[in-house]
């Protein structure tokens, strides 16, 4: 593997972060693979028998297609050993026929930036970093903190006060990382890290491309799980679109070594409120940034730092890009739960983009649809409880059962409803 520009396609040095020439993202390139498409498939397989601790994860496990680094430098928690789930009421109410959720959420720290931050961490490691720097709004720094301790490293997030959820505060705060609370926002934190020496701290944004090269890992995970048969679509949610260019750059290389004969087609769901991708994708020119607002904490991004790469992968799948409100994604996690799966809000975002794209007949009702879900339901519990406690249709109220009567009286009435 060689690390280059993603944009003018130079030769980069292991350890920097963006091009000396142009600034640009720099990205890994999979050359050339020993093995023939056959051989890969039958050991990917055969791992997942095996006690090996690379072996048990859902990104090691396919480590020829990833940068090398020793095997005793690997910092893993088992990551990507995630479910697929059908999907019943989520079917239902985007009114498709065929279709699963893959949960991320299901991660160690319940989220997909597991899958990332094994690599970035070991690789850290590897070089003998001693600190770990995130900007985060959330799930990027409780992932970091765990991964950081595990690596005996230390662990500094910087976080847009007020703009994290407690729970992922707290989980941040129990794996033992220093957190910094800024006044500015999530993009005002990025442009800090970005400005911070590669030399000193690790750097492990999405902007680090040891994290795509993980997250990729997410597209190998699902497709093995079908016997190499991709989906027609893969429907995810797009904040900083790092994950969005990994499951791209995944695909891509799957075709290229012939472990699947054609790539899904990619639909990347905004927040209406912070959706400057999918205004790109319809005007084309260059990215606006914006001021983000959405209720969908993990998505509240303005300048996504991903977006070339992104855009490239949509276009080259022949995806999509659409928005949804707030109130959208509310009502779609709420469904989600009703599934018995449950996610975070940023994470329904696919079912209620789903939604829009069969309303507006962009996927049909029986294409084969993978959703991506990016978070666990406990992730932002304070947001589910606010949610019940509102006046949504689906808000499900606490009962004040003062005797056993106003029990029994419950259980009559449901009783007579579910025969
Ligand atoms: C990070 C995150 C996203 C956004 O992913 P990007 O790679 O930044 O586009 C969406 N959902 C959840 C739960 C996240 O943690
Ligand atoms: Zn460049």
């Amino acid at each position: 593997m060689r690390l280059a520009c993603s944009e003018c396609g130079a030769e980069a040095a292991s350890g920097s972060l963006f091009c000396s020439a142009c600034g640009g993202l720099l990205e890994f390139r999979l050359d050339s693979v020993a093995s023939d498409a056959r051989a890969l498939r039958l050991s990917f397989k055969e791992r997942r028998t095996s006690n090996d601790v690379r072996d048990q994860s859902g990104v090691w496990r396919f480590r020829e297609l990833l940068p090398a680094i020793a095997r005793e430098q690997v910092v893993s928690l088992r990551e990507n050993a995630v479910p697929i789930y059908r999907a019943q009421t989520g079917a239902a109410y985007a009114d498709a026929t065929r279709l699963a959720y893959l949960h991320l959420g299901m991660n160690p720290t319940a989220s997909f930036k597991d899958a990332g931050m094994t690599v970035a961490i070991s690789h850290a490691r590897s070089f003998g970093a001693r600190v770990a720097v995130c900007a985060s709004t959330g799930n990027t720094a409780a992932s970091m903190a765990a991964y950081a301790a595990r690596a005996g490293m230390a662990a500094i997030v910087l976080v847009p006060a007020g703009g994290i959820s407690e729970a992922k505060m707290a989980q941040t705060l129990d794996y033992g990382a220093s957190v910094v609370a800024i006044d500015g926002d999530f993009d005002r934190a990025l442009e800090i890290v970005r400005g911070l020496d590669p030399k000193q701290v690790a750097i492990v944004n999405s902007v680090n491309p040891y994290r795509i090269e993980g997250q990729k890992c997410a597209a190998f995970v699902m497709l093995e799980s079908r016997d190499w048969n991709p989906p027609d679509w893969l429907v995810l949610p797009g904040g900083n679109l790092g994950n969005a260019s990994a499951f791209g750059k995944g695909f891509r290389e799957a075709l290229d070594l012939a472990l699947i004969d054609r790539i899904p087609k990619l639909a990347v769901v905004q927040a209406a409120g912070a959706a400057p991708f999918a205004t790109v994708f319809r005007d084309g020119g260059d990215l606006v940034p914006l001021k983000a607002q959405t209720a969908a904490t993990a998505k509240r991004i303005g300048a996504p730092a991903s977006w070339r790469k992104a855009l490239a992968e949509v276009r080259a799948s022949g995806g999509t890009v659409t928005t949804v409100t707030d109130d959208e994604i509310a009502e779609a996690r709420a469904i989600v739960g009703r599934d018995g799966v449950g996610c975070e809000p940023a994470s329904a975002a696919s079912l209620a983009g789903l939604r829009r794209l069969r309303e507006n007949g962009i996927i049909s009702r029986h294409d084969d649809v993978m959703l991506v879900l990016t978070g666990h339901v406990l992730k932002d519990s304070a947001y589910a409880a606010d949610f019940h406690a509102s006046t949504a249709p689906l808000a499900n109220a606490i009962a004040r059962a003062g005797d056993v009567q106003t029990l029994q009286s419950l259980i009559d009435r449901t009783t007579a409803v579910h025969v």
